[in-house]
């Protein structure tokens, strides 16, 4: 196992010295203030498994108001926009029912189009207010009558009161500072307040069938479960008082782990033993599973995405991987089309990213779409056969 000094510290434990697991590229947009490259290591004091990035907080500041993919309520999740998001969102509230009561002041940090803000509320009549990053987001918000501030953890707005009970869902694993978003929001919390953290849950990455390297990307830069969340608690003097495994479900049965808890601030958690973690080894699987997931995906992009037009459908986080990692990055890209308003107009693979009606308007000869979604990309394959039904496409 490669060891080396982290450029960031573990965000559990401090531990400089880390042993890395895998090292991973992205293509990005132009102008995108993350890595294009970091280590996925594990601390081998703690066993927390995350994201050596050489960026700072202030870089992902800055990314998460410029290039937010949770604006565009077509496309994004969080806003209870769609069945699946809010079939989700309704499962969370449900579950977060029997610690809401009538007037309680509930603050959701990076709260996107606030869908769970309005599926709390229209359970329990609470005061329900969000903060996020995306302007879009926080105008939408008000528009509907919620009280919403423009923020981010590391800049959270003046005067925006105290609250009773405070949601950071999935948040934490964006965030390269963990100690100090977690003392802002203690200071945003009442006494006896309670603060409801759900992640990802990288202890069960290895058991979905999702495309290769999913649960990594130039946003999630750490990899949580129970057990490192619990640590994490801990470490900055929080007691977890309850917890949940969950199970998204995504489209086509497919599946997204996470993890879900209670804490409250508690000066004598400092002094518990920390729970251990054991992520490094099943992590370790899956990172092997995805490279030979991988494998596949490149054999069968090889012989047909070389010597023909390509235009890529998909400038999100399966196209960045695959734009580095595959045959794509050496074919002959004409377009790049997505449905994501706030990636359209942005510069990426050679490309201005345009509307599919736009960009798949007079293309070339034997012109081959490439759909580079995770989750989707059957119904952009019915989609693209609608809008043209001479034009292939390839699922890679
Ligand atoms: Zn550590």
């Amino acid at each position: 196992m490669n060891e080396k000094t982290a450029s960031r510290p573990c965000p559990v434990c401090n531990e400089t010295r880390v042993e890395v697991l895998h090292r991973l590229h992205f293509h990005l947009a132009r102008g995108t203030p993350l890595p294009e490259a970091y280590d996925l290591v594990s601390c081998p004091r703690c066993g927390f498994v995350y994201a050596d990035t050489p960026k700072s907080q202030a870089d992902y500041d800055r990314y998460y108001v410029e290039f937010s993919r949770y604006e565009d309520a077509a496309t994004a999740s969080g806003g209870a926009d769609n069945e699946a998001d809010l079939h989700r969102l309704e499962e969370t509230a449900r579950w977060l029912e029997k610690y809401m009561a009538p007037q309680m002041r509930v603050l959701d940090i990076g709260c996107g189009n606030g869908g769970l803000l309005k599926t709390l509320s229209k359970r329990t009549p609470i005061r329900a207010s969000g903060i996020d990053p995306a302007p879009r987001c926080v105008q939408r918000l008000i528009a509907e009558g919620f009280s919403a501030h423009q923020g981010h953890l590391g800049h959270l707005p003046e005067n925006c009161g105290t609250y009773d009970f405070i949601i950071l869902s999935h948040v934490l694993e964006h965030v390269v500072d963990l100690s100090g978003a977690l003392l802002a929001v203690r200071r945003l919390l009442a006494p006896q307040g309670k603060l409801y953290v759900e992640t990802p849950d990288a202890s069960r990455y290895h058991l979905e069938d999702l495309p290769p390297f999913y649960f990594f990307d130039p946003e999630h830069i750490n990899h949580f479960d129970t057990a490192s969340l619990k640590a994490l608690g801990v470490k900055n003097a929080w007691r977890t008082t309850d917890c949940v495994e969950k199970t998204i479900l995504l489209p086509r049965n497919r599946c997204y782990p996470a993890a879900g808890l209670i804490l409250e601030a508690d000066a004598s958690a400092f002094a518990q033993e920390g729970e251990s973690i054991a992520l490094k080894e099943k992590i370790a699987a899956y990172v092997d599973a995805s490279l030979q997931k991988l494998h596949n995906a490149k054999t069968s992009l090889a012989d047909a995405v070389l010597h023909r037009p390509i235009v890529l459908w998909g400038a999100g986080s399966q196209a960045q991987r695959l734009l580095e990692n595959s045959p794509l990055k050496e074919a002959r890209i004409v377009a790049v089309v997505d449905r994501d308003t706030n990636k359209q107009g942005k510069f990426f693979a050679h490309c201005v990213v345009q509307s599919p009606e736009e960009g798949l308007r007079q293309l070339p000869e034997n012109t081959l779409v490439v759909i580079c979604a995770a989750i989707h990309a059957e119904t952009i394959r019915d989609e693209v056969a609608t809008m043209n039904a001479r034009l292939p496409c390839l699922i890679p």
